[in-house]
């Protein structure tokens, strides 16, 4: 069984993942208003990786034997402005996200549950890569600039996103 403290912890990062599920689902809406579909696809592909880590914990929770509890969701703001803005609301996300795990590995390690700091390491890595690629994104944005054309064929790339795999872990 999970100590409460962490089977508590566990599910306010379910929350945390879900919540960051959803604003990335509104960015993706408010790109395809804005007329950037590459851009919504890339923020829909988000959408979906939120999704997969948080089912992630979903079934590790049970696995464990303890239970799932889920709360409301807030509902998401994207800031208005330029792509760039969006973008940099995305990175807050992550870092968000990253402090997080952060403090839920350290709950884990705190109470000796191996099991979660070595299924929590997953999610570590994880959010490396996702900061990753998206300073990627805001250093293209910076150097793409006012210039329109440049901006549309990072709108074309980001539209290329594929899914990634789940690792292949369970
Ligand atoms: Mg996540």
């Amino acid at each position: 069984m999970l100590p409460d403290r962490l089977s508590e912890a566990i599910n306010k990062q379910i929350h945390h993942e879900l919540q960051s599920a959803y604003t990335y689902l509104a960015m993706s809406a408010h790109f395809e208003n804005e007329g950037f579909d590459g851009f919504a696809h890339w923020m829909e592909m988000q959408h979906s990786e939120e999704m997969m880590h948080a089912m992630k914990l979903f079934r590790y929770v049970h696995e464990r034997g303890a239970r799932v509890k889920l709360v409301a969701l807030e509902a998401p703001e994207v800031r208005q402005g330029k792509p760039i803005v969006v973008f940099e609301q995305a990175l807050e996300t992550e870092k968000a996200n990253t402090s997080a795990i952060h403090e839920l590995y350290s709950i884990a390690n705190e109470l000796k549950d191996y099991a979660t700091v070595s299924h929590l390491k997953w999610f570590l890595d994880e959010q490396v890569e996702e900061e990753n690629s998206i300073e990627t994104i805001l250093a293209h944005m910076r150097i793409a600039g006012e210039d329109p054309s440049a901006l549309l064929l990072l709108n074309q790339q980001l539209g290329q996103r594929t899914p990634e795999a789940d690792d292949g872990e369970e």
